[in-house]
């Protein structure tokens, strides 16, 4: 393995540069050289590549989003796009790759793995849902970036004695509404794995009025309600349409605030950065041992190596004891 190419792909994460700058210098060190991919997998195809030295990865350890910017592609699904792909590495001399993305991305690394060029991935995504990993690069600074609106918002709801509704980002999942809400206290938490009940949550925030709660936090998924696609998204915001039952329901002043893709930015926390950086250096590791078709991920605290297709193959689950101890918790 004497040079490595590396691209970001899918939906951006903040961590992924501190990652590209792992890659980037651990390589270098271990005396390859490294190709940066433009625009993932379409930059693939259309050679759109640049050199990378330790200095093109200087001082973007603390920037979200990604240098080397991402894209989907649709050519890359078909097998004459990959085929250009494997091309353009066999031009530019790439012997092998590191992907920074989520599942999609990955499946696309087994299809360039099956054409005969290895390839490791890094998960990356605000959700959190790839399997086997506990965390995924970005998800630590987007609960922590959520966290920061809900705490600010509950200042404001005690003074008043208001509902609010805060939407975060999760389009198929709640582990962002989840883990967001339990730290910020949040007295219900919507996410789109479980069943909720508008009845029960307007009695409840009535209740918890009565017991002297002086606000009350509702966190709701961008997903729940069955919204899915961005553009329907868009047009139907599952928070605004809670947020407008519960003021009609309970009579109380709601006010409902959509995080949006603020939670996307922002500099990575620390343990973002740490996992990014042990990710990255693995990931090097592994295509220099000859490996391929691997991901890289955490387990408690060890870093760990998973076959690509079992990954891809699945989303992780929410941690429903976790959100029991959230309902739990609503309840008095
Ligand atoms: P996120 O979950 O954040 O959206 P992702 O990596 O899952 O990230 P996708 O858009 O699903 O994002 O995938 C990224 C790119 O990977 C696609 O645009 C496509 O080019 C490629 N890809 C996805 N699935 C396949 C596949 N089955 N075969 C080949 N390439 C694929």
């Amino acid at each position: 393995m004497k040079r490595i190419g590396i691209l970001t792909s899918g939906g951006d994460a903040p961590g992924m540069n501190a990652a590209i700058r792992a890659v980037t210098r651990c390589a270098i060190y271990n005396g390859m050289s490294v190709v940066g991919v433009n625009r993932g997998y379409q930059g693939l195809i259309d050679g759109d590549m640049i050199d990378m030295t330790s200095r093109t990865v200087g001082d973007i350890i603390q920037r979200a989003g990604t240098i080397l910017r991402s894209a989907r592609s649709q050519e890359f699904m078909t097998e004459a796009g990959r085929r250009k792909a494997l091309d353009q590495m066999v031009k530019r001399g790439i012997d092998g790759l590191v992907v920074i993305g989520g599942d999609g991305t990955f499946r696309g690394a087994r299809a360039l793995v099956d054409m005969g060029a290895p390839a490791v991935g890094i998960p990356a995504t605000i959700d959190n849902d790839i399997a086997l990993t506990d965390y995924s690069l970005g998800f630590d600074t987007a609960v922590n970036t959520a966290l920061d609106a809900i705490t600010k918002i509950r200042d404001t709801a005690s003074s008043h004695g208001r509902s609010n509704v805060i939407e975060v980002m999760g389009r198929d999942t709640g582990h962002l509404a989840l883990a967001a809400g339990v730290a910020g206290g949040a007295e219900y938490i919507l996410i789109p794995e479980a069943p909720y009940d508008l009845d029960a949550i307007c009695e409840g925030i009535r209740a918890g009025y009565k017991r002297g709660k002086t606000h009350s936090i509702i966190v709701v998924a961008e997903g729940v309600g069955g919204y899915h696609s961005p553009e329907e998204l868009y047009h139907e915001s599952i928070g605004f349409k809670i947020g407008d039952a519960v003021q009609e329901r309970t009579g109380l002043e709601t006010r409902v605030t959509v995080l949006g893709y603020i939670q996307r930015g922002g500099a990575p926390t620390a343990r973002d950065r740490l996992l990014a950086t042990m990710f990255g250096c693995k990931a090097v590791e592994l295509l220099m041992e000859g490996q391929a078709a691997r991901v890289v991920g955490v387990v408690g605290e060890e870093i760990k190596v998973f076959d690509i297709d079992e990954v891809a193959a699945t989303r992780k689950k929410v941690d429903m004891d976790l959100y029991r101890l959230a309902v739990l918790l609503s309840k008095v």
